[in-house]
């Protein structure tokens, strides 16, 4: 095939692993400079199709890789990241770069300092490429909702990459960057990670800093990494794990070397399936495909259980209160004083905050800043916000229970594989229910790992979701490779 047909395919089967770029760097049969170069050549032939990047940080990727060339050059030992190129999710700000969060109320917006997380991965080594698009403010699951027109899934351009991280996942399936950076608040990594074949991952609430994230709803929103395996997701989560003192609810815990807990095999492990993610709405294909990864697991010397679940049916209602609320908070900041868009035609100060929050926020945005204001209001505080609450405690008592007999749980994804463009934008109500398998976790503050668990009939990607208790990663990372050696 021509280089130029290559170039062409949106899709890439098998990239190459963190481990096989490392060997080439040390070695020297690959420069960081050239492979940040052909990344961008790849980024320049693919993007007008897809539309992942937002914007490139080029000086900076290239500045970057040419330190990693000179220690390389040099002899001297090379970082646990060096010369990998990543992609960033446009919620998470990169001093200089535009930060936009899909939203048009961001635009021209240059945040003076990097997130936490972008700090740690070119700390490493890592070679940043630029800014992903996403949902506005990470708000959706189809990637529909960003101001900067939706991604298109490598797998199938007619269908969603999901959302709100749908630009991260496409990336990494497209080989338009190894690997990426995104956030999950309520299913923002597992579902487009689910949508287009690749590994992500939910850390635990507190595991990676929020320092530097977009706020959407600050009690749910994690940074996570998305890969092509399961060894390098679970190497970038370690790089850009641990405590930070510019996050307040960031964990002490200390951080294990999760790729070496994902070597050890998945054999003895117990895993829980819940009755209650395989029931009506679940589409038939991706139930084939997900009982497949379970009889792989079995197959592994994993034991297999029941486990019940059963506030299950109440966490859409309790994510899109608690969620709305707090993002009706975190979005009081863009007035149209402090960052980005202001509205030109405005003869007061209360007509400009009005005009620019009016043309700056999406549909999407507006709908949740109104149902949050209202959940929030005198009256009907107790009634939804509070009751809210008191459900979310319940289903994370549950996980908790179901989590003192077995180790990992595994659901699947998604309900459907990647759905089709438009397909679901007249009825947001479709939209939040398809996340039923994603909030309990973002509700419990667990972790968990989605990989690529088959296909359907029409090579479509599913994904399973397994899930773990607080802080316990590697053990979804264990059985997230035994699925993946399973090569369903
Ligand atoms: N799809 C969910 C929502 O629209 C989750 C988004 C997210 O995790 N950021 O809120």
């Amino acid at each position: 095939m021509s280089s130029e047909a290559k170039a062409a395919e949106n899709y890439v089967e098998k990239p190459k692993t963190l481990a096989e770029l490392r060997a080439e760097f040390v070695s020297g049969q690959t420069k960081a400079v050239d492979l940040a170069a052909s990344y961008y050549d790849r980024i320049a032939s693919v993007n007008p199709r897809l539309n992942v990047y937002l914007s490139l940080t080029k000086e900076r990727a290239l500045e970057q890789a040419a330190r990693v060339d000179a220690l390389a050059a040099k002899g001297d030992p090379l970082p646990l990241l060096a010369g990998v190129p990543v992609g960033i999710k446009d919620v998470l700000v990169m001093k200089g770069a535009p930060a936009t969060a899909g939203s048009k109320i961001l635009e021209g917006y240059r945040p003076p300092y990097d997130a936490t997380a972008v700090a740690k991965l070119e700390a490493a080594g890592a070679v940043l490429l630029g800014k992903i698009n996403c949902d506005e403010f990470a708000m959706g699951s189809s990637n529909e909702n960003s101001a900067y027109g939706p991604v298109r899934n490598p797998v199938d351009t007619e269908r969603v990459p999901g959302g709100s991280s749908g630009g991260s996942a496409a990336a990494v399936a497209a080989n338009m960057a190894v690997a990426t950076l995104g956030s999950d608040t309520g299913g923002s990594i597992r579902q487009p990670a689910s949508f287009c074949g690749v590994v992500g991952v939910l850390p635990t609430y507190g595991r990676v800093s929020r320092y530097g994230l977009i706020a959407f709803a600050s009690s749910l929103d994690r940074v996570g990494p998305f890969a092509a395996h399961v060894r390098d997701a679970a190497t970038l989560l370690g790089v850009i794990a641990g405590n930070d003192p510019k996050d307040a609810t960031s964990s002490p815990a200390p951080v294990p070397d999760f790729a070496a807990e994902s070597d050890k095999p998945a054999e003895g492990l117990r895993i829980g399936v819940p009755a209650e993610y395989f029931a009506e709405g679940l589409d038939p294909e991706v139930r084939a495909a997900i009982e497949k990864g379970i009889a792989a697991l079995k197959a592994a010397g994993c034991t297999v259980k029941p486990v019940s679940l059963p506030n299950t049916k109440y966490a859409v209602p309790v994510y899109y209160l608690i969620a709305t609320a707090e993002a009706s908070a975190n979005l009081a900041r863009f007035d149209g004083v402090r960052y980005g868009y202001r509205s030109p035609a405005s003869e007061t100060l209360s007509d400009m905050y009005s005009h620019s929050r009016d043309e700056g926020f999406g549909a999407e945005v507006k709908r949740r800043i109104l149902l949050g204001t209202y959940a929030l209001s005198a009256g009907y505080y107790d009634a939804y916000y509070l009751k809210a609450q008191q459900v979310r405690r319940l289903l994370a008592e549950e996980y908790l229970r179901a989590f003192a007999e077995v180790d990992a749980i595994v659901t699947p994804t998604a309900p459907t594989a990647a759905f089709k463009l438009g397909e679901k934008t007249g009825d947001p109500l479709a939209m939040y229910l398809a996340d039923i398998y994603t909030v309990t976790a973002s509700l419990a503050g667990i972790c968990g790992v989605t990989v690529p668990c088959g296909k359907t009939a029409a090579g479509l990607p599913v994904g399973m979701q397994v899930l773990a208790a607080h802080l316990n990663e590697g053990t979804a990372f264990r059985v997230a490779r035994a699925v993946e050696a399973a090569g369903i």
